[in-house]
Formats: structure tokens, sequence, C-alpha cells
């Protein structure tokens, strides 16, 4: 393997932005014990580049990205990467940090008798290198010829993939025209959410080795498919027992199981600004784009926001929860402590969820729960719910309030297209 020369860091913004800073390798110590400055405005960088500057984060004081060397990975020749930590300048770690948040989240988690895996799924689009369609040939989803069509990329990938130490689960090409979707192995959250920048790299990386970019955003061109990130989360009790298999309830669910959903779907609405907050999110989440954009749950239901996957011989880790509604523009450590934080919420709680939709949520002649209709609405939901505020704290919900407004003002009012061309390369790495 080439020896490391450049050692990178970074950390995901509100607008779930990956943003980074780079040293000679000699410095790694540096980058882990004293960190690398970052205003503490950077949490509040926004998609076009300006920032939502808010009474606390400003242009005087600093912040400090750590990283932790046993996570370096590498990610090219010569260059590696690890996932940063946003730390004060007195050493204590920054309220914004997403990592920090979901590394307490865990904690909770596990103070309430519950052990979380999470898994994610990356869809992307391929795009030439000066960022409009890579192929314009008729296209099949899913089909054997579009990613054979790829496999020299798909075989980098997954070489990429393995040097970097990224547990791939699946590749294909997707529904979507140029569509790719990498399925990620599960692991413990922190690891999940840091799996998903990682991913986003060396999928960038080998892309424009094939003289292709690649997009994240959830809606690369107005009138074609999103590009979601959904999630999936399994919980096991404190003797290690799943709790969304093995019980008396539907499907086998657990009593702590149903409450997990149960809280998943109750928080949905108040959540959406962090799982789907950005100005293309709510062009994706329609009915039809297999976005779970139905509040409810149902076994293997792709329209549900929550499917669950049942558990079995046909199950390789087990029953689980896919939470759809997720996209790429969500900060991946928000999105898994919102996930993870709002089932925890439902069993301390002992919630019950709504009966399961068994059918296309359309045709269920059932009143549903509604999502927010724009991302004004999504916003102000985010800073209505106790559960945002009591699982990610006030600073971060302000802070994603903040830049997703900032949206609002300079997306709100201008043509799809437009606004889908301005963020095709918004949340690429
Ligand atoms: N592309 C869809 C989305 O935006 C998901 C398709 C699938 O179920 O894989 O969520
Ligand atoms: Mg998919």
């Amino acid at each position: 393997m080439a020896e490391t020369v450049l050692v990178g860091g970074s950390i995901v913004d509100m607008s779930g932005v990956a943003r980074g800073k780079y040293v000679p390798a000699a410095r790694l110590d540096a980058f882990h014990k004293v960190g690398m400055g970052a205003s503490p405005s950077w949490s509040v960088f926004c998609v076009d580049g300006s920032i939502a500057f808010t009474p606390e984060l400003g242009v005087v004081g600093d912040n400090r990205i750590r990283i932790d060397p046993a996570n370096l990975h590498t990610v090219e020749d010569g260059v590696g990467w690890a996932p940063g930590d946003l730390h004060l300048q007195d050493g204590g770690r920054s309220p914004m940090c997403g990592r920090g948040v979901l590394t307490r989240v865990v904690e909770d988690a596990r103070s309430a008798g519950l052990t979380a895996r999470v898994g994610a799924e990356l869809e992307c689009t391929l795009l030439s290198a000066d960022g409009g369609h890579a192929s314009t040939g008729p296209w099949a989803p899913y089909g054997v010829r579009t990613s054979l069509e790829r496999s020299a990329l798909l075989v980098d990938l997954t070489v990429a993939a393995e040097r970097a130490g990224l547990g791939l689960e699946q590749l294909h090409t997707e529904y979507g025209h140029d569509q790719l979707e990498v399925s990620l192995s599960p692991t413990d959250p922190v690891s999940a959410a840091d799996d998903v920048v990682l991913a986003r790299i060396v999928l960038g990386r080998v892309a424009a080795r094939h003289g292709l970019a690649v997009s994240f955003s959830p809606l690369p061109f107005a009138g074609e498919a999103g590009n979601g990130a959904h999630l999936h989360l399994s919980l096991a009790d404190a003797d290690g027992r799943p709790v969304l298999d093995g019980g008396t309830g539907p499907h086998g669910l657990t009593p702590a199981g149903e409450a997990a959903i149960a809280g998943i779907l109750d928080a949905l609405p108040g959540l959406l600004g962090v799982y789907a907050g950005s100005a293309l999110s709510l062009r994706r989440l329609v009915p039809g784009n297999w976005a779970g954009a139905a509040v409810c749950w149902g076994l293997e239901n792709r329209e549900a926001a929550v499917r669950l996957v049942g558990g079995g011989p046909a199950s390789a880790h087990g029953a689980n929860i896919e939470l759809k509604v997720v996209d790429p523009s969500a900060n991946p450590y928000l999105a898994v402590a919102a996930l993870l934080g709002s089932a925890v919420a439902g069993v301390r709680a002992g919630l019950s969820p709504a009966d399961e939709v068994a059918v296309h949520p359309g045709e269920s002649g059932r009143e549903l729960p509604q999502l927010p209709a724009s991302q004004s609405e999504a916003i102000d939901a985010l800073e209505a719910s106790a559960v945002a505020r009591d699982v990610l704290g006030a600073p971060v919900v302000a802070g994603v309030a903040a830049v997703r407004r900032r949206e609002v003002e300079v997306f709100g009012s201008q043509p799809l297209a437009d606004t889908a061309e301005a963020l095709r390369l918004a949340w690429s790495c």
C-alpha cells in the first residue's frame, strides 16, 4: 500500500455538507491531540456557500476538528482520511458536533437497555465531468446491462472500498437514469454514519478516475428519479436478543419493537427537517417514488416511511426497520441520531403504533398523519419538536433551522430545474 502523505479529517455541517482540513502526514499527531482550526460558523455554512450566522455562531472564535488515527482510511494513493469530531478550544465537544450528538444518543440507548446497529444505503447519480447527464442511451432499471456497462467502475469501486476498509453489502444500477446504489454493511451507529462520508469520498474518487462526477442530491435533475439515503436500524435488548423479532406481536415484534416503530413514526413530521430538509427534498418525497412518503409502517412495504424488513432465512442481518424518507442532503450523524433517539423515546414511553399498512398507502382508505408540505413547514415543525430538542439539542435544532431557512430565501421562488442544477454537486465529496 502506498505510504500516506496527506491526511484529511472532516465534519458534516448542518446542511449535510462534509467540510475538511488536510495536513502533511507528519502532523497527524497534532490533528489528533490539538485539532485543526475551523470557524464556529462552519456548522452553519449553507449549500450555496453562504453562511447563516446565528448570535452564537459568527466570525469570532475557533473550533478544533480532531481525528483519531485509529480511524484513518486510505481513500487515494497517498491520502488518508478520518472522520472528525468538532471540539471547543477548551477541549470539550462542540454542541454542534453531529458525531458527538450521535455518540450521546447511542449511550442513552444503552442506558435504556438497547444496542443498535445501523446500515446505510447510498443512492447517487453518475454525471459527466461537467455535471450533465453521464449517458444518453436507453436505461433499464436494475438492468443487468446497465450495471455491466459500468463494470469497470464497479470493479474499481469494490477494490477501492476494500482498500479503504469500507464494508459493501450490494451495488447495482438503480431505477433512475445513471443512478447507482451502494448498500453499506451494518455496524455500530457512529461507524455507520462515518461510513456514509467515507463511501461518498471513495465513490467520488473512483468516478473521477473514470472521467465522471457523482451527485448525492435528493433530486439531481428536475422531473427525474430522486436519490434516497435509506437507513436500516436493528435493536437488541440488554441480553442481546433482537427486539424486532422473536416476540408475540405482529411479524414477531416484541413490545419494545412495536414501541420503537411508534416512536419513530410519532416524531417523523417533526424530524423531517433533519431527514429530508433541503430545498429539493420534498420534490423527491412523493407517493410512487418508493421514498416512504406515507407516515405508516408495514412489512416489506416500500411506500411506507417505515418498512419492516422481516427476519428469518432471507435476512442476512436479522429483522430491521428501514426508514425510507431520509435523503442524502441529511447530515448522516444527525439523521441516525434522530432515528435511534426517536425509537428509544418510543420505548421509554411504551408507545404503540397504529396498525400496519399492508397495501399501497394510497389505497389503504386510511387517513394517515401528514408530513410537512413545504420546506418552511418542515423547519417550523422541527423547531416545535420536543423529540428533536431532546435528542439533538437546542443548538443543533437552531443551526439546522438557520441553514434551511436560508435555502427557502435563496431557492424558494426559483424554478425547480435551476435549483436542481445549482445543488447537483452540493453533497458530493
Ligand atoms: N430512489 C428511491 C428514493 O428516493 C428509492 C428506491 C428504492 O426503493 O430503492 O428513496
Ligand atoms: Mg434503492
